[in-house]
């Protein structure tokens, strides 16, 4: 026998208490899954049922664009508009060797949707407005020229017919694959919400987990009501690009929609299932104004 060899030990159970090595293959994979605020394992059908809200604490999930419209409109009452506007290639983009195109073609095919927001015309507990909704799915909800289009379109409509706005944000920033394509699409859809609140119309902005850099740096600030969802990372920079330049320790919870509305960045936070009753009644009181 070898001087190095491990000896042989009769099996003895008591050692191997504590957590399991062994792969838990009595759980198929997509059924369950862990809260990363409670930690507990849930059952996803129940978690979506809930709104994709944990029912045990509460976390809100992300929700596609299209779970989203399920969640907050009347149902069948979404009409897509500006549903044919894809994004082009200008720059012949391409990074880690795959072409923006492509990229493009592949996220279509994931989430089929043409771009990162889904634009329309819908009611909310009976009242109709003009509805945005972002597609954290599609490219981590980036804006590009095909979100700033369609928003600007679907804010154009909503002053031509006179309906309340409401856009749910949910954007990983502006799209590099466009490079300042992108970073143009803030101003335009400024330049659109001006033109929409010089008319006098109502926009309600929702800023779900995560709301952050172009996008919170345009359209998703200018609501004259700005609502977030519980625990909604919302930022323009990422921490450690704020840490590192200004070579502070940040707070805890900083750019969390708790911190923020005690800062009055927003106006309140409102739970994901309270969202169409609180639309209804800013609907109704901006209507009496
Ligand atoms: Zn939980």
């Amino acid at each position: 026998m070898a001087e190095n060899a491990i000896p042989h030990k009769p099996y003895d159970s008591s050692a191997f208490e504590g957590p399991s090595f062994r792969k838990k293959r009595d759980v198929p994979d997509g059924l369950w899954l862990r809260c990363p605020g409670c930690e507990k394992m849930l059952y996803r059908k129940a978690v979506a049922e809930n709104s994709e809200v944990c029912p045990e604490c509460q976390h809100h999930f992300r929700m596609s664009g299209k779970a989203r419209i399920s969640q907050l409109a009347d149902p069948d009452t979404f009409e897509e508009l500006f549903a044919d506007i894809a994004p082009a290639d200008p720059l012949e983009f391409k990074w880690l060797g795959q072409s923006y195109a492509d990229r493009v073609r592949a996220e279509q095919a994931k989430t089929n949707n043409t771009d990162a927001v889904l634009t329309g015309i819908a009611f909310v507990k009976g009242r109709r407005l003009a509805l945005g909704v972002m597609d954290g799915d599609f490219l981590m909800g980036s804006m590009g020229s095909v979100v700033g289009e369609k928003l600007s379109l679907l804010i154009e409509e909503a002053a031509t017919q006179s309906l309340p706005l409401v856009i749910v944000c949910m954007s990983g920033g502006a799209r590099m694959h466009e490079g300042a394509l992108s970073l143009m699409q803030m101003a335009k859809t400024s330049a659109a919400l001006a033109k929409f609140d010089d008319a006098g119309g109502l926009y309600i902005a929702i800023l779900a987990d995560p709301t952050t850099g172009g996008t919170t740096a345009s359209f998703a600030m200018l609501g004259d009501v700005i609502i977030a969802e519980p625990g909604a990372l919302i930022g323009f920079a990422g921490q450690r690009v704020i840490a590192n330049t200004i070579r502070a320790e940040l707070p805890e919870g900083f750019q969390r929609a708790e911190f923020l509305l005690e800062h009055g960045f927003i106006d309140m936070i409102t739970p994901r299932k309270e969202l169409r009753n609180e639309i209804a009644r800013l609907i109704d009181y901006c209507g009496k104004q």
